[in-house]
C-alpha cells in the first residue's frame, strides 16, 4: 500500500524558530486541514515523522509532546481528516541515532509496521533533511515552500538530495499528488476547489441540462 509521510512543522503547522513548545504555539497552516482531509479521502495512510530533539534537550515534556499531537489529530478528524500513526524523533543530533531525519528510520518503521510500499509513497518537508531522508527510504520527495521551504530549496543540500516536486505547500503537493495518482483530472486543479462543495455561483454558472 502506497502512502504519504508528512514533516509537522513548516508544513501542516507553522515553523517556529524557538521551536514549537506548547499547543498555544501550535498554528495549523493556511489550507493544512483541508488538504490532509483530502488526502485521507482519497484512501491514503497518512503518517508524521517529525524530529523533536527539544524532548532530550528537556525543553518539552514527552507528555506535553504526546498532547499537543492529540488535539492536532482531534482537529483534523473534525476537519474530515486523519493520521493513521505518528512517529517522532525526541534525539539531539548528537546522539547519531537512526530515526533522526536526514536518515529514514522513522519512516522504514512506519513502513514495516503498516506495511508500507515506500517506492510508491510519498514524503513531504520544508527542509532539505526531509528530502534527503526520502531518499534514503525510496520514496517520491515533494519540498514546500511554506515554513523553512523557501530558504532551503536554496541550500547546497537541496541541489544534493533533489526534489521531485517543488509545491507552494500542503494543498498544492496534496493536488500533485492526486494528478498524479489519477484521482483528480489537471483541469479540476484550482486552489484545492476539486473536493469542496459546489458553491450556489459556480452552480449558476454551469450550462442548463449539461
Ligand atoms: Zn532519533
Amino acid at each position: 500500500m502506497r502512502a504519504v509521510f508528512l514533516d509537522r512543522d513548516g508544513v501542516i503547522s507553522e515553523n517556529r524558530s524557538d521551536h514549537v513548545k506548547s499547543w498555544e504555539e501550535f498554528h495549523f497552516l493556511p489550507g493544512a486541514l483541508d488538504a490532509l482531509a483530502r488526502l485521507h479521502q482519497a484512501g491514503f495512510p497518512l503518517f508524521i515523522v517529525t524530529n523533536q530533539a527539544i524532548v532530550n534537550r528537556g525543553i518539552i515534556a514527552t507528555q506535553a509532546l504526546e498532547d499537543m499531537h492529540a488535539r492536532m489529530l482531534w482537529h483534523i478528524v473534525q476537519h474530515g481528516g486523519f493520521i493513521d500513526d505518528i512517529h517522532y524523533c525526541p534525539h539531539d543530533y548528537s546522539e547519531n541515532c537512526h530515526c533522526r531525519k536526514p536518515r529514514p528510520g522513522m519512516i522504514t518503521a512506519l513502513a514495516a509496521k503498516w506495511n508500507i510500499d515506500l517506492s510508491q509513497s510519498y514524503i513531504i518537508g520544508d527542509a532539505w533533511t526531509d528530502i534527503a531522508a526520502g531518499h534514503a527510504a525510496n520514496c517520491r520527495t515533494i519540498m514546500v515552500r511554506t515554513g523553512r521551504g523557501e530558504e532551503h530549496i536554496r541550500l547546497p543540500e537541496s541541489r544534493h538530495y533533489p526534489a521531485d516536486h517543488t509545491a507552494a505547500d500542503l494543498p498544492d503537493a496534496a493536488n500533485w499528488i492526486m494528478q498524479l495518482e489519477g484521482i483528480i483530472p489537471d483541469h479540476h486543479i484550482v486552489h484545492s476547489l476539486a473536493l469542496r462543495p459546489v458553491s450556489a455561483t459556480w452552480q449558476a454558472t454551469l450550462p442548463a441540462g449539461g
